[in-house]
């Protein structure tokens, strides 16, 4: 078995939630696992779709929901169409730079913002539990950047 850990974990979510633990739930457990970086449920969808899956888009759908409540996946907004999904499983915490030409990530780490969010908490008056952040910019070699503007004018 594929994510044995994981499977146990969304089981005992499954079990625990009174949700009903289904072999597709399980499948799109393991296509998400293994989807490099960041996906749409739509993506995942016609990703398994391609692999000879039968689930359904509805399970798809409702299935990343739970699995983003059983905290193995994270959800992700990069703009404010769709949501992406990304694996949280055996993964450290990280950011995102996402260019708002093109529409690629970057992940990257910094400890300076782990100890701001910190302290404008504490500041604030409160224990901060988590943070995502996100940078948007534009790629800085056009050569990269299918959508850059200087190209499109060119
Ligand atoms: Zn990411
Ligand atoms: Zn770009």
């Amino acid at each position: 078995m594929k994510n044995q850990q994981a499977n146990e974990l969304f089981r005992d979510y499954l079990k625990r939630g009174n949700n009903r633990i289904t072999p597709e739930r399980f499948e799109v457990l393991d296509a998400a696992l293994e989807f490099d970086g960041h996906f749409s449920a739509d993506e995942l969808f016609i990703s398994m779709k391609n692999n000879n899956s039968r689930v359904s888009r509805a399970t798809v759908y409702n299935t990343l929901e739970l699995l983003c409540q059983a905290e193995l996946l994270s959800q992700r907004n990069f703009s404010n169409k769709v949501n992406y999904y990304e694996s949280n499983y055996k993964r450290q915490n990280h950011f995102h730079l996402v260019c708002i030409d093109c529409g690629r990530i970057v992940e990257f780490t910094d400890k300076r913002i782990e100890k701001i969010s910190k302290e404008i908490g504490l500041s604030l008056g409160f224990k901060t539990s988590s943070y995502s952040y996100n940078i948007f910019a534009r790629c800085d070699n056009k050569s990269n950047c299918p959508f850059s503007h200087d190209k499109s004018h060119s």
